[in-house]
């Protein structure tokens, strides 16, 4: 999956300050097949990941994020930011009846979605009306008769037995009798075509022009992937659409066709159908869909838990481990490279009296940027098991290391040696100073 390819490649790049361009257009690639898999249109894709680097380039390495998780969040923001940020409501008239015409492709899901949308408007109070301006196919009528009644709402049709009537007379009819009746909203069904089409688009035209819509809702299936932006500027520029709504979001679609046609049409996508029952309906939520999108729910949590417990964990794990005695290798290091900048160590022993902290800060004074990348090599050169607990490190671990990391057997003695001492030393202090100790915890 995404997730693990990208935490591979990248997982070892932590604190660099800036995010890398290497890094950047390593992560870029694969979010752009991952975004090319969700069935995104490939310009759409080039305009975003452009706008993402550009982003990512001013972005400081986080301390919490590897470079790679980093990219994956700037990309989650910004598709979410894309996808439309909060929500947009209904926009309803205010002189009732409000008047939401439906329009797109022959089945799209419009019919179903007349339903759903009464009895979620049934649901919040309203009285809503539907009106059955599809007589295109000899059973549209009935089916969104049928659809009406599962809602609980009344729909409005043209008289049986007069032959096939006309759906902009009958779209018409339906807003004058919603004004007559107190219906407060009125949601006319359309006729759509399995491509697009020119009489079809002024039928729907000739729709709008007679009841003025509130709201044209764009009804575009999500399995529809690439075709999505096509279709899409084929309504913007036949009849128009102030929202969009994305049906069959329960299939395996992972809804590219919601970036497309947002990104390409500007219009706000307002609801999200995913099944065929009456309340398999919600509204559109930008973050479900980017996370959908990306298909790395899993990383974006995680990435937000590493977030949280970063800062709070930070200061405190470390001091906790000084205190007992756990302290790693690995800490012992990151430690080191944090003294230049007076990180935690620096600050604490800063703040402690006695001729060993004095001792300690001298010695910690002399670490120089090459020390620090010999120290850094011969850690890296350990296993994981060696870093976390080096009383195991005997002597052929030792020659081992050595050998590996490109430095003599005394050197990895003298750092295995220091940092016996430093730990001791540091618990020592850290007992008079009253911190760490208490609960063991593990990190
Ligand atoms: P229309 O031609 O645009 O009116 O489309 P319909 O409402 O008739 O829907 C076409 C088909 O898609 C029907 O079989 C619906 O049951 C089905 N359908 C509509 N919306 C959804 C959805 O969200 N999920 C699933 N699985 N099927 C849907
Ligand atoms: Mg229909």
């Amino acid at each position: 999956t995404l997730s693990e390819r990208l935490t591979a490649t990248l997982r070892d790049l932590r604190g660099k300050g800036r995010l890398s361009d290497a890094d950047i257009d390593a992560t870029a690639r694969e979010i752009r097949i991952a975004l090319l898999e969700a069935d995104v249109a490939l310009p759409v894709v080039r305009t975003f990941i452009a706008k993402v680097k550009e982003r990512a380039k001013g972005a400081e390495v986080s301390g919490a994020l590897n470079p790679a998780q980093q990219v994956v969040k700037i990309v989650n923001e910004e598709l979410i930011g894309v996808l439309g940020g909060e929500t947009r409501r209904l926009a309803l008239a205010k002189e009732p009846p409000s008047v939401i015409m439906l329009a797109g492709l022959q089945g799209s899901g419009k019919t179903t979605l007349a339903g759903k949308l009464a009895f979620w408007l049934r649901n919040q109070g309203h009285t809503p009306l539907l009106v059955a301006a599809d007589l295109q196919r000899p059973n549209a009528v009935n089916q969104l008769q049928i659809v009406g009644e599962r809602a609980g709402v009344t729909t409005f049709a043209p008289e049986p037995g007069n032959g096939v009537g006309d759906p902009v007379d009958v779209a018409r009819r339906g807003v004058q009798h919603a004004r007559d009746k107190m219906y407060d909203i009125v949601i006319v069904d359309t006729a759509g075509r399995l491509g697009v089409d020119e009489e079809l688009m002024r039928q729907a035209a000739d729709i709008r022009d007679a009841t003025r819509p509130d709201e044209t809702l764009f009804v575009v299936d999500a399995m529809i992937g690439q075709d999505a932006v096509a279709t899409a500027e084929a309504f913007r520029d036949g009849v128009g659409f102030t929202g969009v709504v994305l049906t069959k979001l329960d299939g395996d679609a992972r809804g590219g066709a919601a970036l497309s046609v947002r990104e390409v049409t500007g219009q706000p996508i307002l609801f999200a159908s995913n099944g065929e029952k009456l309340a398999d309906f919600d509204v559109f939520h930008p973050d479900r869909m980017a996370s959908r999108i990306l298909g790395m729910g899993d990383l974006l949590t995680l990435i937000e838990q590493a977030e949280q417990v970063f800062d709070a964990e930070q200061s405190a794990a470390t001091a906790q481990k000084i205190g007992t005695g756990e302290l790693t290798l690995e800490d012992f290091l990151e430690q080191m490279l944090a003294i230049r900048k007076m990180g935690p160590i620096g600050n604490i022993l800063g703040m402690l009296p006695g001729a060993n902290a004095g001792q300690m800060k001298d010695a910690l004074a002399q670490v120089d940027d090459k020390s620090l990348d010999r120290l850094q090599a011969i850690i890296r050169g350990m296993t994981p098991a060696e870093r976390s607990d080096p009383k195991i490190i005997n002597g052929s671990r030792r020659l081992r290391i050595a050998n590996g990391s490109g430095v003599t057997v005394t050197e990895v003695n003298d750092l295995v040696n220091r940092f016996f001492e430093a730990r001791k030393m540091m618990k020592q202090m850290a007992g008079q100073f009253g911190f760490g100790g208490g609960t063991r915890r593990q990190s």
